[in-house]
């Protein structure tokens, strides 16, 4: 079960546009897929929190993510995801990320967005989300254009550690 090392903020790599995939079926693209599924599965063991990797993360400048809504819920391969629409009703929310785990900031994203993805046998998908799939994917997807939450924040004071935010902002 290869775990892989998550990429920390100050990686270059980190923001680096991520190349489409051509063959989603190669062994290389299914590999890819199953360390970022161990390397979620490990990261939410350790932390208790996380439902989305982006390959950038584990170094690899692909347009793979994948996703696991917990306790259940959608769970994919999106490869070459492009979000196709995107409501003009916004939200704001506080959002976290593996590159920065003791980071919180405040974003704003669309509500609800559609997506036109490709499975891991290749055939193409598409998919409506809304509310915590929706701010997910639009997190994902930025990473895959080498853009961090903390580009997103909605003020230069948005941000709370992690500690801070369980201390005081949870509670609100
Ligand atoms: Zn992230």
């Amino acid at each position: 079960m290869p775990i892989r090392e998550i990429l920390q903020l100050g990686n270059p790599l980190l923001l680096k546009k991520s190349l489409q995939v051509d063959d989603c079926t190669s062994s290389e693209v299914s590999s890819l897929i199953r360390d970022m599924s161990d390397t979620l599965a490990a990261f939410r063991e350790a932390h208790g929190y996380g439902r989305g990797i982006a390959a950038v993360q584990i170094g690899v400048l692909q347009r793979v993510i994948f996703i696991r809504m917990q306790p259940a819920g959608f769970c994919s391969a999106l490869i070459n995801p492009e979000i196709t629409w995107a409501s003009a009703a916004r939200m704001e929310l506080w959002d976290d990320c593996f590159s920065f785990p003791d980071l919180m900031v405040k974003v704003e994203r669309a509500r609800q967005i559609k997506v036109a993805y490709f499975d891991s046998s290749g055939q193409p998908q598409a998919l409506e989300a809304d509310g915590p799939l929706s701010e997910l994917l639009q997190h994902e997807i930025d990473h895959l254009d080498g853009i961090l939450a903390i580009e997103r924040a909605i003020a230069p004071t948005a941000f709370a550690t992690r500690r801070e935010w369980n201390r005081q902002l949870a509670t609100k």
